[in-house]
């Protein structure tokens, strides 16, 4: 496939998901409604996907998944979609933040208007950017410390049978239906400031990107430089949402990598830049987006048959708790 076409794939799935994540929240809206509405609306099913957007729940599914043995029954489609996303940035960078990730997404289109209207985007001083790109490691430090370190196997159990985990998609529903205040501050924010930066939210903020970034170190494949078919042209530096050093890197290893190929994409030499696994054998755009894609559609298929998908919290208790 054209390097250039990768992009064109890589746009498609992202926004797939990007649709395919409103399509759930809009279906999960209407669940809850018909509780609030004294069943006035229509009864929908609970999509189980909208999960995905319980990444401390997942966390501490995944603490008792690790002490017991047993995926937890009140929200398992999050650990799948978590442990998902664990396995594409052990396999392929940290493709989850340029494939799947809406944010990442809406960011994206928001910086690459920013380009539009300035010609270019901004870049953060660089001692101001060491300084603040610890913080999402600090927030991931806090997660880690606080669940998988602080949390007994019994204090795990009783947070995942409270009701406040039970309706943590609920809380998170309420979050954005009535954002005001500091957060809806804070979200203004970051999309001003994503149009004239690239992906700022995902560079400082991000204990989630954080973490895939980190064990993307182990990624087998890296983006690859050949410095004999190289022609120094910067193209590759300009692309990187990332602001990597691409042109004067042999093999790109850093956990700033989002594994988009958008330098690969952009370099005018054939055989200059390539994703390439460690013995030096190309993997190419496709196999990366099937790689993405599998995975995660795989968490759901393989969540499904081994019956850790659907939610065990019956339609009775969430009558109770949607409505107390
Ligand atoms: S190095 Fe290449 S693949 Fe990695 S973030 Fe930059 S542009 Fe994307
Ligand atoms: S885009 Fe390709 S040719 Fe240009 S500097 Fe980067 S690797 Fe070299």
């Amino acid at each position: 496939m054209a390097q250039k076409q990768v992009q064109r794939v890589r746009i498609a799935i992202q926004w797939g998901f990007l649709l395919f994540s409103l399509y759930l929240g809009a279906t999960f809206y209407r669940f809850v409604l018909h509780f609030r509405s004294g069943g006035a609306t229509p009864f929908v099913a609970r999509p189980d996907g909208v999960e995905a957007f319980l990444p401390i729940s997942a966390l501490v599914s995944l603490k008792g998944w690790i002490a017991s043995g047993a995926v937890n029954t009140v929200h398992p489609a999050a650990l799948m979609i978590f442990l998902a996303a664990l396995l594409v940035s052990l396999l392929a960078k940290r493709a989850f933040c340029s494939w799947v990730c809406p944010v990442s997404t809406v960011t994206e289109l928001f910086w690459k208007i920013g380009h539009k209207l300035f010609g270019r985007n901004f870049q953060v001083t660089p001692w101001l950017d060491w300084m603040v790109r610890p913080v999402k490691y600090l927030l991931l430090l806090f997660f880690l410390f606080s669940i998988m370190l602080m949390m007994s196997p019994e204090r795990v159990n009783t947070f995942i049978l409270s009701d406040y985990n039970k309706t943590a998609d609920v809380k998170m529903l309420d979050f954005f239906l009535h954002l005001s205040g500091t957060p809806l501050t804070v979200i203004v924010t970051l999309l001003l400031l994503s149009v004239f930066f690239r992906n700022p939210f995902c560079r400082y903020l991000c204990p989630y990107g954080a973490l895939l970034g980190l064990l993307s170190r182990l990624s087998p494949v890296k983006v690859q430089r050949s410095e004999s078919a190289c022609v120094s042209c910067g193209s590759c530096n300009k692309a990187c949402p990332s602001h990597i050093d691409v042109m004067h890197k042999e093999r790109v290893c850093s956990e700033e990598c989002i594994g988009c190929l958008r330098c690969v994409s952009s370099c005018p030499e054939p055989e200059a830049l390539q994703m390439r696994l460690k013995g030096g054998k190309v993997v190419s755009g496709m196999l990366v987006a099937a790689v993405v894609l599998v995975i995660m559609v795989g968490a759901s298929v393989v969540g499904r048959a081994t019956g850790h998908w659907h939610s065990a919290v019956e339609k009775s208790e969430y009558q109770r708790l949607i409505t107390k």
